[in-house]
């Protein structure tokens, strides 16, 4: 073997991984797809599927999980005793692109455009020029009277951004600003594609056009994710930030092995656009489910104890908000911080902010690279420079409703909101091993700011 630092049976482990990864995200190409694959894998595992609606009877021993509007899910493995502590990691499955407006449809120079906006914060020049198709969800008026909804994913190249000839701006690579109104509509087809598109949208759903109430649809990226390089370190793909957190924990969620606390696998929507939905990291869900958790075990006159245990076991319990980091840029090393350089290959990042954008401190930081040190899952550090303002993410929003331990962290990447992302192929592996490892390692709070890890 080539690269001696890499044994072959790791090599193999790390195949299956990426190859698990990018089909992963090949069948994910909006949230409502990403919640729906980790749906049927829980599925195919034996997890029961709960409703919120509805009444829970939790039987220890048994694994469950639930969803909120379809793009939000929460699964959770009870211990065969009492629910104690909770040990989550959570991750987003919404990622930019382009919402498809009401009334779609727009003709210009004897074509058929679609009218869209903008979800979330992309890097508008990545959707220029490349296959695109159509993927999200309708709502319909069955046969039978119900009004249901039903995922739908256009799978054939069905629109395209063209740029705009260099001839006609020549100034655009001085510098340009995308206007999403004018510049970024995507062409559907010639002028005999006028009245079409819900017939399209209609036929995928197997239903009538008239038959279609309502729709979440967006564009998506129609590209195969592929590993790449002089010795395959990277991979491409599209919305790796953040699947590939959503995957790597959901392989560790259901890795073998005696978990000391309730394993808890959290995959939050709207992420992009700042978690402030019914179903985002910035609502009621996770507390909700972690509540009912501990209710259930106990019988209604024991209420007052329920709640004390429900206190007792947030603060005994421990959280990763898993969401993408920036790797230096080989373009551009000065927009990195000088002291805490985060590499492609490099491992899983530990986020730090002064101002808790990102969670961690010196305990939740220490706990959590203490547990990959033993794990040996290789970690590294991200800080933003002083003079740039950072993104933020799931983390400090979650703990507003839900207050624990937590930490951030996320796998290296480059240019984070492109629809077509890099990242590097050893640090699949790496993030599976660390969160493996939380999930199985015991901490034992002693008292506050006194742990014991074993
Ligand atoms: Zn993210």
């Amino acid at each position: 073997m080539e690269n001696g630092a890499v044994s072959s049976e790791r090599m193999n482990f790390m195949n299956d991984s990426i190859h698990g990864l990018l089909g992963f995200i090949e069948k994910s190409p909006t949230c409502f797809h990403a919640v729906e694959q980790v749906r049927q894998t829980l599925l195919s595992n034996g997890f029961t599927e709960l409703q919120e609606a509805k009444p829970w009877d939790l039987q220890p021993g048994k694994n469950y999980f639930v969803t909120r509007n379809q793009s939000s899910l929460i699964a959770l493995r009870l211990p065969a005793g009492k629910a104690e502590a909770f040990r989550i990691v959570a991750s987003h499955s919404d990622s930019p692109t382009f919402k498809i407006k009401e009334n779609p449809e727009k003709e210009s120079a004897g074509c058929i455009q679609l009218n869209t906006e903008r979800y979330g914060g992309m890097l508008c020049a990545s959707w220029f020029d490349r296959p695109l198709s159509i993927a999200g969800r309708v709502v319909i008026r069955t046969d039978s009277g119900k009004i249901q909804s039903r995922l739908v994913c256009c799978p054939r190249d069905l629109v395209l951004i063209p740029n705009l000839a260099i001839h006609m701006n020549r100034a655009v690579n001085e510098g340009y600003a995308y206007n999403p109104q004018t510049d970024m509509l995507p062409l559907y087809g010639g002028a005999g594609a006028k009245g079409t598109f819900l017939k399209e949208i209609a036929q995928v759903a197997g239903v009538d056009a008239d038959a279609i109430l309502c729709s979440d649809l967006f564009l998506y990226n129609r590209m195969k994710g592929t590993v790449w390089g002089a010795q395959n370190e990277f991979l491409c793909a599209p919305r790796l930030d953040d699947l590939e957190c959503a995957y790597t924990s959901l392989c560790a969620f259901l890795s073998e092995g005696d978990c000391p606390d309730v394993p808890v696998y959290a995959l939050f929507d709207n992420e992009e656009v700042g978690s402030g939905t019914k179903q985002g990291a910035d609502s009621s869900f996770l507390e909700t489910v972690l509540r009912r958790v501990i209710f259930s075990a106990s019988d209604a006159s024991a209420a007052v104890c329920a709640q004390e245990r429900f206190c007792t076991a947030l603060a005994t319990s421990f959280m990763v908000s898993a969401d993408n980091a920036h790797a230096v840029h080989p373009n551009h090393p000065d927009k990195t911080d000088p002291t805490n350089p985060v590499y492609l290959n490099g491992g899983v990042v530990v986020k730090f902010n002064a101002n808790q954008k990102y969670t961690t401190d010196a305990v939740s930081g220490a706990i959590f690279q203490e547990i990959c040190r033993r794990a040996g899952a290789p970690c590294q550090t991200f800080v933003n420079r002083s003079d740039i303002a950072g993104g933020s993410t799931l983390g400090n929003i979650s703990n507003s409703h839900v207050s624990l331990n937590t930490v951030d962290i996320g796998l290296p990447q480059l240019a984070m909101h492109s629809c077509y992302e890099t990242a590097g192929v050893q640090d699949v592996d790496a993030m599976i091993r660390a969160l493996t490892a939380f999930y199985h390692t015991k901490i034992e709070t002693l008292a506050d700011g006194s742990y014991r890890l074993s």
